[in-house]
């Protein structure tokens, strides 16, 4: 029979790999807990229309790349393909957002058919911060704050650079997607098939076209800054000021439209240049029309999320991880002979109770001294703690040997009940 393979571009992480993994989540839970934003969890699987009146029904997201199924009782169900839209439903829900800010964080696996490239999967996961009830933009520049010290936190900041666009408000934008539409519709021709579709439906998402002919009939086209209403223009001033002021570099990319509906007035990306074509690592802005736009009451909101993998890649190929999150073992017990078994698991218990912060590895299933000398070395471990019956045929053990796995190979001999004072000799002499 063949082996089941996994589904194309949703990635297993195997043990060598979630080093880097749980540094980057410590890193970012150390940095969100700085800023004092809290953790919510909300499920995998939400209903299609969650995510159909949020990112907007006319993006790529929601057009063709949710993994969309009818439940068996025929309520129309998808996978989350990021995680604002659960986030708002979340805290809307339970009142969260009544009267009151909140700042949010969460981490999870996000879902989206795209063809699988490096750096872009189909199962990838996100971390994202959410701000409710804040008009900015004293909060959209503590978010970009949160971000520019998470890149600090994983020296990452020289392979990033932040770009920042206004994008107006609702009003603004339909304002210029009718402009748009009257612009393209005399170059109806030129344009594809979707983009012919989109000019009515959502006109901004012609903007996206990849397609250099649509991109040919873009040329002259109006544009976004000429339609930003004078409020929105003021408080892209005062960001702009504010991150002057904090020295939070930053470009200023026109273009930056962001593939979701929901955003409106500030929004910005870091990328990088290390990575190859899937440079964006983090992605966000504002989007003060989204609580009420799926039922709630009026709730301004801003926020951003992250692609971990993209990080993962970067601090991989950076090597920025240290070799001491790789290291798994630190002591590894050998247990020679049958009367050794029971006194090595012991002796692993006494220390693990002594010292917690240690990884102990208790040699399981016998063999010979050699092999089993062998596997100590191979886990990386600093220290063997050898239990061997005293002679052949005996299950007396009384002594054991510790011996450093390094170039030295330093032996000493202490009785069974010295083990672990002088395993804490040890571990004096290494922090010294
Ligand atoms: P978005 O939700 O599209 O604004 O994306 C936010 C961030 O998630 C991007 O900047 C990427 O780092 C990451 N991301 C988006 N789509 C994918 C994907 N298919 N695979 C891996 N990372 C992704």
């Amino acid at each position: 029979m063949s082996k089941l393979q996994s589904i194309k571009g949703m990635n297993d992480i195997l043990p060598d790999q979630s080093p880097t993994w749980q540094y980057l989540e410590s890193t970012f839970r150390k940095v969100v807990a700085r800023f004092a934003y809290r953790e919510i969890r909300f499920p995998i699987l939400e209903h299609t229309q969650l995510f159909k009146r949020s990112i907007g029904e006319v993006t790529d997201i929601v057009e063709k790349e949710m993994y969309s199924f009818a439940d068996r009782n025929g309520d129309n169900l998808s996978l989350r393909p990021e995680g604002t839209a659960g986030c708002v439903r979340a805290a809307d829900q339970h009142g969260l957002l009544y009267n009151q800010t909140q700042r949010l964080w969460y981490q999870g696996p996000m879902f989206r058919r795209e063809k699988p490239q490096k750096g872009r999967y189909r199962q990838f996961q996100q971390f994202g911060v959410e701000a409710f009830g804040m008009a900015g933009p004293d909060i959209d520049v503590e978010i970009l704050q949160l971000g520019t010290a998470l890149w600090q936190a994983l020296a990452l900041t020289e392979y990033l650079s932040l770009e920042i666009n206004n994008i107006g408000s609702a009003q603004d934008r339909q304002r210029f997607g009718a402009a748009l539409t009257a612009f393209l519709e005399p170059r109806a021709e030129q344009l594809d098939e979707d983009a012919r579709r989109r000019m009515y439906t959502n006109p901004l998402r012609v903007l996206d076209s990849k397609n250099p002919a649509v991109q040919e009939a873009l040329q002259g086209a109006p544009e976004l800054a000429d339609f930003v209403s004078e409020e929105s223009a003021t408080h892209y001033q005062r960001l702009r000021e504010l991150l002057e002021s904090l020295g939070i570099e930053y470009r200023e990319n026109p273009r930056l439209v962001r593939g979701l509906d929901y955003y409106n007035n500030c929004v910005y990306e870091w990328t990088t240049e290390s990575l190859g074509a899937q440079g964006a690592v983090c992605g966000g802005g504002r989007y003060d029309g989204l609580v009420q736009q799926l039922g709630g009451r009026p709730t301004l909101a801003a926020g951003f999320a992250i692609g971990a993998e993209r990080l993962v890649l970067m601090l991989d190929s950076l090597d920025k991880v240290a070799a001491s999150y790789r290291q798994s073992v630190d002591v590894y017990l050998v247990a020679i002979g049958d009367g050794s078994t029971e006194k090595s698991l012991a002796l692993a218990t006494a220390l693990r109770g002594a010292y917690p912060q240690l990884r102990i590895l208790s040699h399981c299933g016998g063999g010979k001294y050699n092999n089993q000398l062998k596997r100590a070395f191979a886990s990386g471990a600093a220290l063997a703690v050898i239990l061997e019956s005293e002679a052949a045929g005996s299950e007396v053990v009384e002594a054991a040997r510790i011996r450093r796995l390094d170039d030295s190979g330093e032996t000493v001999r202490v009785a069974l009940d010295a083990v672990v004072a002088t395993i804490g000799e040890y571990l004096t002499k290494s922090e010294a």
